[in-house]
């Protein structure tokens, strides 16, 4: 049965505990951190955290907002891009775990070359997967599927105190998505769940997905195999003729 989490960001209130849960899970080492003019921080995902929790700043009606957006591997339903785009160079370097449909980067990803790596990674529509440079595995959010084998929800949803993260059966989270959603287009009638009918990780957003982050909602569906050789070939079709 495909899992899901489900993300209500109105509920957010940029604690991170979600985002410190995931390091202390994954056993990440620590950034060292800067004040870059927000307080997003670290300033990016990087191979030692699979979750960032995005701020973004915006003045709405004379007031400074802040939109938050605990961003993560949306866990592609149907062709991950990622997945398909590895496929091409090394078959098991991705995977999805056939009982849950979780995406996973495996150990094989380390035989790929960094240009190789590149491509998987311009392939992810929501520019997730990141390199490790020191032990040149490909990296993301593995849905914490060591505990969801063992029957425990991923270490995010599990700290999350709000109710803004959830875990369970696609099905289940797909319902109590529409049900946030009818509840708070009451005040923000624009509310819009993101690319729910293709993925295992379902966002709720009030406004606007340009307002939290550029890569928040792809634009189109999944690039299929076609269209995958057909991108990586383009440099070459000029010089071909
Ligand atoms: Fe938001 Fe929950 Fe994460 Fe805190 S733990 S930042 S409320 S999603
Ligand atoms: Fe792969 Fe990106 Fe989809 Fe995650 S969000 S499964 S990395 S294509
Ligand atoms: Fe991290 Fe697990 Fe949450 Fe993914 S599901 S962001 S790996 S804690």
């Amino acid at each position: 049965m495909p899992k899901c989490i489900f993300i209500d960001t109105t509920r957010c209130t940029a604690c991170r505990g979600c985002q410190v849960a995931c390091k202390q899970w994954h056993d990440h080492e620590a950034v060292p951190t800067l004040q870059t003019g927000t307080h997003q921080n670290p300033p990016d995902l990087n191979p030692n955290n699979f979750k960032l929790v995005r701020f973004s700043e915006h003045k709405l009606d004379g007031r400074v907002h802040w939109l938050f957006f605990p961003e993560q591997c949306r866990h592609c339903q149907d062709n991950p891009p990622c997945k398909d785009a590895a496929d091409e160079f090394l078959e098991g370097a991705i995977i999805i775990d056939e009982s849950t449909g979780i995406v996973i980067c495996t150990e094989k990803t380390k035989e790929l070359t960094k240009e190789q790596c590149e491509e998987i990674i311009d392939a992810c529509p929501y520019n997730i997967p990141r390199l490790n440079e020191k032990t040149k595995e490909l990296t993301k959010c593995d849905m914490c599927i060591d505990r969801v084998h063992a029957g425990l929800v991923p270490m995010c949803v599990k700290s999350c105190c709000t109710g803004a993260m959830n875990f369970g059966e696609r099905e289940d989270m797909l319902k109590l998505a529409d049900e946030h959603l009818a509840y708070v287009q009451k005040t923000f009638p624009d509310a819009e769940l993101l690319d729910a009918d293709f993925l295992g990780v379902i966002y709720l957003v009030s406004h606007p997905r340009e307002m939290y982050h550029e890569y928040a909602k792809r634009e189109t569906h999944p690039l299929n195999r076609a269209d995958f050789l057909a991108s990586v070939t383009k440099p070459f079709r000029n010089i071909l003729g």
